[in-house]
């Protein structure tokens, strides 16, 4: 009998789990029983599952209270896009809700977008840590929030090398909002006025980005 690994090489025993013949090289003695090394590594991982699902899970509930604050869920969930766009959706309900002609309807938005986020946050969580995603009931966002919302991340993270450079919208909107509010204390313009025009637009903005993009990866 040769080693299924070596064709050249006597076997000197079987894998315990798979019965594969095996030569002296590609034995793993434990305790005086063979395994081959595909076998001893399935078996080591099987073990550790339960750490890594209490883990995950922990992760998912830490994404849940962190998701209480605009943005910062999507952020531990490293999709950054998307706590960008609770931010603009937060940051616009709370200029809605103070200035406008429908007050009422919009401050009645925030308490629901508010658990919405949360909840979100938990569900993309446990599925990144490979966990089912019904254990939380799935909120019914309303119409508006679901063509908001932005893709998921992929799940597996990119080699840096093999990353597409991703132009800095995070930074390029952090400006855009510092000059706003310059130019509302300089007196250029009323700040309550250009936000109820402008964080549509933002949004807008953000929802052709994200478009454009998965049309971009699809090609
Ligand atoms: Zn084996
Ligand atoms: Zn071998």
């Amino acid at each position: 009998m040769k080693c299924a690994v070596h064709p050249e090489v006597d076997a000197t025993g079987f894998c315990r789990n798979c019965g594969k013949a095996l030569c002296s090289e590609c034995v793993r003695d434990v305790k005086g029983i063979y395994y081959c090394e595909p076998c001893l590594a399935a078996m080591v991982q099987q073990a550790h599952a339960p750490v890594n699902r209490r883990r995950g899970e922990g992760h998912a509930w830490a994404a849940f209270g962190l998701g209480f604050i605009p943005g910062l869920g999507a952020v531990y969930n490293g999709e950054y896009t998307k706590a960008i766009v609770h931010v603009a959706i937060f940051a616009g309900l709370i200029t809605l809700a103070s200035t406008g002609p429908r007050q009422s309807f919009y401050g009645g938005l925030i308490p629901i977008f508010c658990v919405y986020m949360p909840i979100e946050a938990l569900i993309t969580a446990r599925k990144k840590a490979g966990l089912s995603a019904s254990f939380a009931p799935a909120p019914a966002p309303t119409p508006a929030m679901e063509s908001l919302q932005a893709p998921a991340e992929p799940a597996e993270p990119v080699p840096a090398a093999d990353r597409p450079a991703r132009p800095p919208v995070a930074a390029i909107i952090l400006i855009v909002i510092g000059a706003m509010f310059l130019l509302d204390t300089l007196g250029f313009w009323n700040i309550g006025r250009a936000i109820d025009v402008g964080w549509p637009l933002i949004l807008i903005g953000i929802g052709g980005y994200l478009l454009w993009k998965r049309k971009w990866r699809a090609t």
